[in-house]
């Protein structure tokens, strides 16, 4: 498709499951230089058609609940039965403070040490536009390198919560045990998107407040409309404590079930289909603002046109339409 060439033997080795190869691939997909970005397309296009396919999984919580706990007891567990899992992080706030919470290298450290498992915390930094850009590609080059499955984990922040969801086969909406019987203030559209609720920290003093806490939102979950892709009993609100470990082989069971049943009734393509169709709706968005942004001809004219519309000259729409047009040629 270009006639780009990525660096060295990436691709191979990436497909070989090098992990060091993986996280300079990583690296590139994150650069926003120019010929950086080239290489990296030319990459993930090089990477398509190799049949792999990991279990996506979007992990979302807001901080404090236990999310680092969570994926390093998870994916410990994961990994002693054999599997690889890669785990990538979506921090919308770093792109603010320039600080990522999800960046700490002390968090997950006995799984950051095993063989089979591949961590990679939010890049400092970034428009949201390019985070689910890099994002999208890293869980493209983690399924590449033959990983099982691919943890993708955000804080609870809107915006980035439906990003992810964008990008992942299941979504998991972790969450701690709540004092009293509100619904901690869980966005709709949140739990709209959530296919499993685990409600964490289910032990000593905090397990009744727990148990209590996932009767609400079993409650609250069945009050939604039933969607088509899920089978019977789905989304479903479970206990869990990352702290001793009871009810992670369960939540793990609960996703395999509802991973294989949308297998099996033809859920599971379309969704990538559809996932694929909206991101490439999204570059071309994301594409032609920038070039609205940064393009010098664009911007004088986009200026001039802004000043005719606001001397009364122009109708908004006679000049947006004109501005179309432009960009058309
Ligand atoms: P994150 O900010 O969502 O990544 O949360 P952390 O994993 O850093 O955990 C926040 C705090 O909650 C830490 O003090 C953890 O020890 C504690 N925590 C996490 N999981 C559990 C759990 O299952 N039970 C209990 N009791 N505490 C937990």
């Amino acid at each position: 498709m270009t006639d780009v060439t990525p660096p060295d033997d990436l691709a191979p080795r990436i497909l070989a499951g090098d992990r060091r190869a993986l996280a300079r691939a990583v690296t590139l997909v994150e650069s926003t230089r120019p010929d950086h970005r080239a290489q990296a397309t030319a990459l993930i296009d090089g990477l398509r058609g190799h049949g792999r396919q990991a279990l996506r999984i979007g992990l979302s919580g807001t901080p404090g609940v236990g999310k680092s706990t969570f994926i390093e007891a998870f994916g410990m567990a994961l990994v002693e039965a054999g599997l690889k899992v890669a785990v990538l992080a979506v921090d919308p706030s770093s792109s603010r403070s320039g600080g990522s919470i999800l960046g700490d290298k002390t968090r997950m450290e006995r799984l950051s040490r095993e063989r089979a498992a591949f961590i990679r915390p939010s890049p400092s930094s970034s428009h949201l536009g390019g985070v689910a850009r890099r994002t999208r590609e890293a869980v493209a080059l983690c399924e590449a390198a033959g990983f099982d499955v691919v943890l993708v984990e955000t804080v609870g922040v809107g915006q980035s919560e439906t990003m992810v969801a964008e990008m992942c086969d299941l979504f998991v909406l972790l969450l701690a045990p709540a004092g009293g019987d509100e619904l901690q203030g869980v966005k709709r559209g949140i739990m709209e998107i959530a296919d499993l609720i685990l409600v964490n920290k289910a032990d000593g003093d905090l397990k009744p407040a727990a148990t209590r806490t996932v009767a609400d939102y079993a409650g609250a979950l069945r009050l939604l409309r039933k969607r088509p892709q899920d089978p019977e009993g789905f989304p479903k609100a479970l206990p869990v404590s990352a702290v001793t470990g009871d009810g992670l082989e369960g939540a793990w069971a609960e996703m395999q079930t509802l991973a294989r049943w949308r297998k099996d009734h033809g859920w599971w393509d379309r969704r990538r289909a559809e996932q694929a169709a909206h991101w490439f709706e999204e570059e071309v968005r994301a594409g032609l603002l920038s070039r609205l942004r940064t393009d010098p001809e664009i911007r004088t004219a986009m200026a001039e046109m802004a000043e005719s519309v606001a001397g009364g000259h122009l109708t908004p729409d006679a000049a947006a339409a004109d501005m179309l047009a432009r960009l058309r040629r």
